[in-house]
């Protein structure tokens, strides 16, 4: 399933659209983009080898560790379109694994740990 980056960048701000009102509202200083694929060390910085699938990356400081400190530098969340695409049978899974990842990300940015995250039915 491969589609352009243009289409996939419209799919990725649907389902920034799509999030509950309260988050999107709160999400101040941060940029979400589409790369084609993790770096190696966007990998081996979290833990991951480079045989894990990665769709997305959250980098930043989460907004509860923030306090008054509101970093220069904006929160960056990365979303891969290659592995999205590899898992993905049609376009509608697409757009699912695309929204999946999204919400997950978003979920790290306001300071939700995986295991949260997993029990949201995010994981
Ligand atoms: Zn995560």
């Amino acid at each position: 399933m491969e589609i352009s980056r243009e289409h996939f960048e419209g799919l990725v701000r649907e389902a920034v659209m799509s999030l509950p009102e309260d988050f999107r509202l709160n999400m101040d200083n941060v940029s979400i983009i589409v790369a084609d694929e993790p770096t190696p060390s966007q990998l081996t910085d979290n833990g991951l080898s480079q045989h894990d699938v990665l769709y997305g990356l959250y980098e930043g400081v989460p907004l509860p560790e923030r306090g008054s400190y509101m970093p220069t530098l904006p929160d960056l969340i990365t979303i891969f379109q290659t592995p999205i695409e590899r898992a993905a049978r049609d376009i509608d899974e697409l757009q699912d694994q695309i929204v999946t990842t999204v919400r997950h990300e978003v979920a790290h940015y306001f300071g939700f740990s995986d295991l949260e995250i997993d029990e949201m039915g995010l994981g």
